[in-house]
């Protein structure tokens, strides 16, 4: 049942929230999470009657918006049909959602195996490639986020890490190229495209290229900043897993299903990974549901051999019904290329435009549906708007700028000194509007700090 939307109810909602649950990556009395009475479309609202455009998607996964009725539909017709099924048997809404994906995979990726999520397609993806190597480490990039599992949180590469680092051998990290903070003095795209591969392959020269399974990059690194990499630079990983076996994991998870204004993020590039993860935007995010897509290839080596791995609900009808509603509608409504459209004509242009008004606004990048602008106090220096990691009155610039967005009827992302704009890929344009003109606003509260 719908909860009527009193402050009585929202009052109730947020005690019962208070005493007994555990809020993931939060401290927990510092935090004061908003009772959320109900959503739709690119709007939620809380008990209050305070509507909010959501410019994050929920943590960027709501790529088709809240409620969709197609999609509810689908899940309603799902539960009275068949809710859940166990994974060793052939169900339609599996099947068929696995045959929607591979079809849009790039290149062979044409096996799916379902997960829960993001964190556990990853667990699996290096599992894969462990197995399928016979190698015992996995490359991966400093600024990326692959999960808060634990082999997952170990190849991120962000403070998130710190804390829970198994301090177990097989995990090395390399830097991948970002101009803006460029750990390589590079001073254009070309010249951080290269030193960046050069890097990659003397850290393989150095660790033995015999002994690494995988590199995992995230084709366009999400939270850690929208970082778009270089032409060539993808192509040149590639090449790199080629020449020395190599298995090439993308992680998908945040940019697939259309964020990008294409279907999967490799699209943008070109390149057919031999593991791809996926997750969020699948379905939308209305059930739990993720994966790794498959080579050919790599999925021969468990032809005669069992693969050694498995989840209780991998490929929950409900989910997979959640996700083949998500797909036809993305395909029936032109959603994908709606993102890239509107992502090029009107949401570049009108960010570009505000980066030229608001001297906090050190840096804009993206893509599609999937921007982000770096925020900083000195445009020459490049000095972050707060420092790395800050917490509490260090990050008070980044909360007053998400504080005035609020006000103004704009939930923002905010990461460290980063502001993510990331609507759901089937945002109008007089939504889109309407949050430009919150976060106008907001930028000139971040403005203060500069
Ligand atoms: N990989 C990437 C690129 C992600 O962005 C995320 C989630 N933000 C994950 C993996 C983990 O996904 P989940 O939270 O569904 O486990």
């Amino acid at each position: 049942m719908t909860p009527q939307p009193s402050p009585q109810a929202g009052a109730a909602v947020k005690a019962a929230d208070r005493a007994h649950v555990f809020h993931s990556w939060s401290a927990q009395e510092l935090i004061d999470p908003l009772a959320v009475a109900g959503a739709e479309g690119s709007y939620f609202w809380d008990y209050e009657g305070r509507r909010y455009l959501d410019f994050s998607s929920g943590l960027v996964y709501t790529n088709i918006g809240y409620q969709h009725p197609k999609v509810v539909a689908a899940i309603q017709e799902q539960a009275a049909r068949l809710t859940t099924f166990a994974p060793a048997f052939a169900v339609e809404a599996r099947s068929e959602a696995a045959r929607l994906i591979a079809e849009r995979t790039p290149g062979d990726l044409d096996k799916i195996f379902f997960t829960n999520g993001g964190a556990d397609a990853v667990e699996h993806a290096l599992r894969v490639a462990r197995l399928h190597t016979g190698r015992p480490k996995v490359l991966a990039a400093y600024r990326s986020y692959h999960g808060g599992t634990q082999q997952a949180v170990n190849v991120t590469g962000d403070p998130r890490r710190w804390a829970s680092d198994s301090g177990t051998a097989g995990v090395v990290h390399f830097w991948a190229p970002f101009l803006y903070r460029s750990r390589f003095y590079a001073e254009t795209e070309e010249q951080e495209c290269a030193r960046a591969l050069e890097h990659l392959e003397t850290t393989i020269a150095f660790e033995g290229p015999g002994t690494i399974a995988a590199i995992i990059l995230e084709t366009v690194p999400g939270t850690a900043g929208i970082m778009m990499p270089p032409a060539g630079y993808l192509a040149g990983v590639r090449e790199i897993c080629d020449k020395y076996g190599i298995v090439f994991v993308l992680d998908e998870v945040m940019a697939g299903f259309g964020r990008t204004g294409t279907w999967f993020a490799a699209d943008l590039y070109g390149v057919v990974p031999d593991l791809m993860t996926f997750a969020k935007g699948v379905n939308s995010g209305y059930v739990p549901l993720g994966g790794v897509a498959i080579s050919a290839a790599i999925a021969a080596t468990f032809a005669e051999r069992p693969y050694p791995g498995g989840l209780t609900y991998s490929g929950h009808p409900l989910a997979c019904a959640a996700a083949v509603a998500t797909i036809n509608v993305m395909a029936e409504e032109g959603v994908v290329e709606h993102a890239a459209r509107l992502g090029g004509e009107v949401l570049e242009p009108a960010l570009r435009e505000l980066a030229e008004r608001h001297r906090s606004v050190g840096e804009v990048r993206g893509t599609g549906m999937f921007w982000a602008l770096e925020l900083v106090r000195n445009r020459e220096t490049r000095e972050p708007l707060v420092p790395y990691n800050a917490t509490g009155q260090a990050a008070a610039p980044m909360s007053a700028f998400a504080a005035s967005a609020k006000a103004h009827g704009l939930w923002p992302f905010v990461n460290m000194n980063r502001t993510h704009v990331v609507p759901p890929c089937n945002v109008s344009e007089a939504e889109l509007k309407e949050g430009l003109a919150a976060l106008d606003t907001a930028l000139s509260v971040a403005d203060e700090y500069t």
